[in-house]
C-alpha cells in the first residue's frame, strides 16, 4: 500500500500517519523529519536547508526529490509506505509519476487556515524520538516535559505565528494545486483519493481516515 496524506502544516498529518502506519504495516516517510534530523546531525544537506525552513520556505524540489527515493530504496520500504509532507508541489508529484511510483490512495485531510495556527503554535515535540504534544488539545503530563522519558519538550524553530502564516501561503500556492493533479489522477487510473474533514478530535480524524481507507 502506498499513501499520501495531503494537508496543510498542522493539518495532523504526522499525528494520523503513525496510526495508519502502524495498522497497514508501512513505512513512515516524512520528509520535514528527514530534514530536521540532517540538521541535528550537521550534515551538508542540513546546512542548505536550515535557514530555508526556519523561514518558512520550501526546499528545491530536486533536493526533496533525491531524498525520497534514496529513502524509498530502503528495505521498510519494501510493503508500502505513507508520504507525509511530500509531494508538496506539482513538480514533486510529477517526479513520482516520472518514476513510475503508482500511489495507492491520496488522502487530503482538510483543516481551516485558523484551526492551523492555533495548533502550529501551541505544537511541543520530543526532539529525540519525535512526539509531538499540543499545549491545550494533547498537553504531556508534566507542562514542557515528554511523558516517556522525562526530557524538555522544545518548539521547533518554524512554529511561530510568522512562519505559520508564509506556510499557509505557499500551501495554498504550491502544494493545494495537488488536489486537482490527484483528483484527475483518480478519475484516469487506479489512484484513490479521499477528502477528510480533519477540524475534529484526533480521534474523529483517525476514524475518517480509516473508513476511506478501507472503502467504507
Ligand atoms: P509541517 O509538519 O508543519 O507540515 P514539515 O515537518 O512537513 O512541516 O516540514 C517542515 C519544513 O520542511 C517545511 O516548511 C519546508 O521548509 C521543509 N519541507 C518538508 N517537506 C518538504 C517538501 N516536500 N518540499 C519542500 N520543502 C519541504
Ligand atoms: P502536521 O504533521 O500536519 O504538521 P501534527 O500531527 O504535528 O501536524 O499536529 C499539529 C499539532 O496539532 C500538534 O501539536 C498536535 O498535537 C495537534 N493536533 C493534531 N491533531 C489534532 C486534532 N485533531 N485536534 C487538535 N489538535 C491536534
Amino acid at each position: 500500500m502506498k499513501i499520501i496524506l495531503l494537508g496543510p502544516p498542522g493539518a495532523g498529518k504526522g499525528t494520523q500517519a503513525e496510526f495508519i502506519c502502524q495498522d497497514q504495516g508501512i513505512a513512515q516517510i516524512s520528509t520535514g523529519e528527514m530534514l530536521r534530523a540532517a540538521i541535528a546531525a550537521g550534515t551538508r544537506l542540513g546546512e542548505k536547508v536550515r535557514d530555508i525552513m526556519a523561514a518558512g520556505g520550501l526546499v528545491d524540489d530536486e533536493t526533496i526529490v533525491a531524498l525520497v527515493k534514496e529513502r524509498i530504496a530502503l528495505p521498510d520500504c519494501q510493503s508500502g509506505f505513507l508520504f507525509d509532507g511530500f509531494p508538496r508541489t506539482i513538480a514533486q508529484a510529477q517526479a513520482l509519476v516520472d518514476a513510475g511510483i503508482a500511489i495507492d490512495h491520496v488522502v487530503e485531510v482538510h483543516v481551516a487556515d485558523d484551526v492551523v495556527v492555533r495548533r502550529i503554535t501551541g505544537r511541543r515535540v520530543h526532539e529525540s524520538s519525535g512526539r509531538t504534544y499540543h499545549v491545550v488539545f494533547d498537553p504531556p503530563r508534566t507542562p514542557d516535559v515528554d511523558d516517556e522519558t522525562g526530557e524538555p519538550l522544545t518548539q521547533r524553530a518554524d512554529d511561530n505565528e510568522n512562519t505559520v502564516r508564509q506556510r499557509l501561503r505557499l500551501y495554498h500556492a504550491e502544494t493545494r494545486p495537488l488536489v486537482r493533479f490527484y483528483t484527475n489522477m483518480s478519475a484516469t487510473s487506479a489512484t484513490r483519493y479521499s477528502t477528510i474533514d480533519g477540524d475534529g478530535t484526533v480521534e474523529e480524524t483517525k476514524d475518517a481516515i480509516a473508513a476511506a481507507l478501507t472503502g467504507v
